[in-house]
């Protein structure tokens, strides 16, 4: 089911996401309806905040289908400035510097352990979601803002 995202200026884009703890169908649900509203919205990227879910739940689309429950960073290195943009704030772009490769470890639905490695787009979707579980949203870490252009566009 296709929810409704959030938009910046939502209070609960801007709580610290409590931790997952039950591992049920619910959950399962909630991923997959995750990640349907991310790919109908056309982003790479989506955390629970962003359909009004205080919860530590990522959903990414980089070459393949992502979904992590608790994500943690482990490691991070080397660096990339590339224009970010975010599903709740449509259309507006910017230049944020994130990590060239991260290593992330999390749970999946089931509450099993995964890892992934990550370079270049999908380093930077971790970090982009994984900062939206905290609170953080892009436009805090943008050092300047881009014009729009129209065929190059991504949400996460
Ligand atoms: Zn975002």
């Amino acid at each position: 089911m296709i929810r409704e995202i959030v938009k910046f200026g939502a209070p609960v884009l801007r709580q610290k996401c409590e931790e997952v703890t039950k591992f049920d169908k619910n959950l399962g649900r909630i991923l997959d309806d995750m990640y349907e509203t991310m790919r109908d919205a056309d982003g790479v990227g989506l955390a629970a905040p962003q359909i009004g879910l205080p919860a530590r739940l990522i959903v990414i689309d980089v070459d393949r289908r992502i979904e992590i429950v608790n994500p943690v960073i482990v490691s991070m290195w080397g660096k990339q400035f590339e224009p970010e943009g975010c599903l709740s704030w449509p259309g507006k772009r910017g230049i944020v510097k994130r990590p060239k490769h991260v290593r992330v470890k999390g749970l999946d639905r089931y509450g099993k352990p995964v890892k992934f490695r990550a370079k270049d787009l999908l380093a930077r979707a971790f970090c982009h979601e994984i900062d939206h579980l905290n609170g953080i949203l892009f436009e805090d870490k943008v050092l300047e803002w881009v014009e729009d252009e129209p065929e190059d566009q991504e949400g996460e």
